[in-house]
């Protein structure tokens, strides 16, 4: 058996084993699934031959120039922007929230200028800097808008309340006083031409990695191997010895229609009277191909279960201080690293694990080399 052990066939993981094969090092890489490509995973559908974006849409943007450099290595990228639509009680509208969005919402014709003085003066501020999302969002939009666009949607992905949450969540929206309505402000945004799946296949594709698919991760393995590097959930790794931490688990349900069901790639429903949080209309992540029937799919949020597979990581206080633990727990803990999304749990883009586990495998070998002379 190789000496190496990556548990997980995500993004963080294909990255990683890349990068220690590359290094003249043999990996073993296993995934309790039957595929690869984690919570990016695409595959075309047997019907009607739309990529599906299997664990909801994900549009790659980046400004690191050696990500980019680095998946394009891998497959073809073709140019993508999102702009994204919200339907809500008022009517349809752009986000993330853009001088359209302000005019449209309120009725007027402002200037890049005039908005910004506007909603100056409808945001509420407290004594302190903002510390949460709700006062983060009131602080930077005003009340209004928060409540039409994000209020609803966060309660129904997040499942608490607004105000539990870290204001980094809704940091990650820019807001805008012109009328670019691209959901990204990233230097590159892109989309694989042949899907996510296809490129982290090509990752893995090298003569020093082996890839076991349906092959979960037991305790039992970890002394046939000299190192673990770990992307799934830490508490369950640990198996719950220092408390659980709280996730969030997607699902969706899948239909196929005739036509086209909604006319873009994304549309949030900020409003509570439906339980869906956004419907993704597959074929509209792929404009160079052409189909005459369509695939949607309805997202639900829900707390994740010990069967589930988690998500997104919630990051109340609780969960911070239950990590803490763990940190340490992982830190005295030779013979393992924890990695990616899950690993690390941080709500983290696919760019950023890609950078980190660059990053990482750099500062590994360097460590493995150093302890091999000495
Ligand atoms: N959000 C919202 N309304 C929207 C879009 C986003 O309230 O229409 C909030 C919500 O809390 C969400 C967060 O902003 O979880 C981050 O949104 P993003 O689109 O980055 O979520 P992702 O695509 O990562 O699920």
């Amino acid at each position: 058996m190789n000496p190496l052990l990556i548990v997980g066939a995500g993004l963080a993981g294909a990255v990683l084993a890349r990068q220690l094969a590359e290094a003249g090092l043999p990996v073993q890489v296993i995934d309790a699934e039957p595929r690869i490509g984690g919570n990016c995973c695409t595959e075309r559908d047997p019907q009607t031959g739309i990529m599906l974006h299997l664990r909801g849409p994900h549009v790659f943007h980046t400004s690191h120039e050696e990500v980019w450099r680095f998946i394009n290595r891998f497959g073809e990228w073709v140019p993508y922007v999102s702009r994204i639509k919200a339907i809500t009680e008022r009517g349809v509208y752009g986000l993330p929230i853009n001088l359209h969005t302000i005019n449209q919402f309120f009725g007027t014709a402002l200037t890049p200028g005039e908005a910004r003085e506007f909603l100056k003066e409808k945001t509420v501020r407290g004594k302190n800097e903002p510390s949460n999302f709700e006062e983060h969002a009131k602080a930077s939009i005003g009340p209004e808008l928060y409540k039409t666009f994000f209020r609803g949607y966060t309660v129904k992905q997040w499942g608490c309340d607004p105000r539990e949450l870290p204001a980094s969540i809704l940091k990650r929206l820019p807001v805008r006083f012109d009328y670019n309505d691209n959901y990204f402000d990233s230097t590159y945004q892109a989309i694989p031409r042949d899907g996510y799946s296809a490129v982290i296949e090509a990752i893995l594709t090298h003569p020093l990695i082996s890839v076991s698919l349906e092959t979960p991760w037991e305790r039992a393995m970890r002394p046939f191997f000299e190192h673990v590097f770990f992307s799934g959930a830490i508490d369950r790794f640990y198996e719950y010895a220092e408390g659980r931490l709280g996730y969030r688990t997607v699902s969706w349900s899948f239909a196929t229609l005739v036509g086209d069901a909604q006319g873009t790639a994304v549309i949030n429903f900020p409003g509570l009277e439906v339980p869906w949080t956004r419907m993704v209309e597959h074929k509209h992540f792929t404009p160079w191909e052409r189909f005459d029937n369509t695939v949607i799919s309805k997202e639900f949020s829900r707390e994740s279960a010990d069967e589930d597979l988690p998500c997104y990581p919630k990051r109340l206080e609780a969960d911070l201080a239950v990590m803490r633990r763990y940190v340490s727990r992982a830190t005295s803990d030779v013979g393992v690293s924890f990695i990616g999304r899950l690993g690390t749990y941080r709500y983290l883009d696919m760019d950023i694990v890609i950078a980190e586990s660059l990053d990482f495998a750099a500062r590994w070998l360097a460590a493995h080399a150093e302890s091999r002379r000495l």
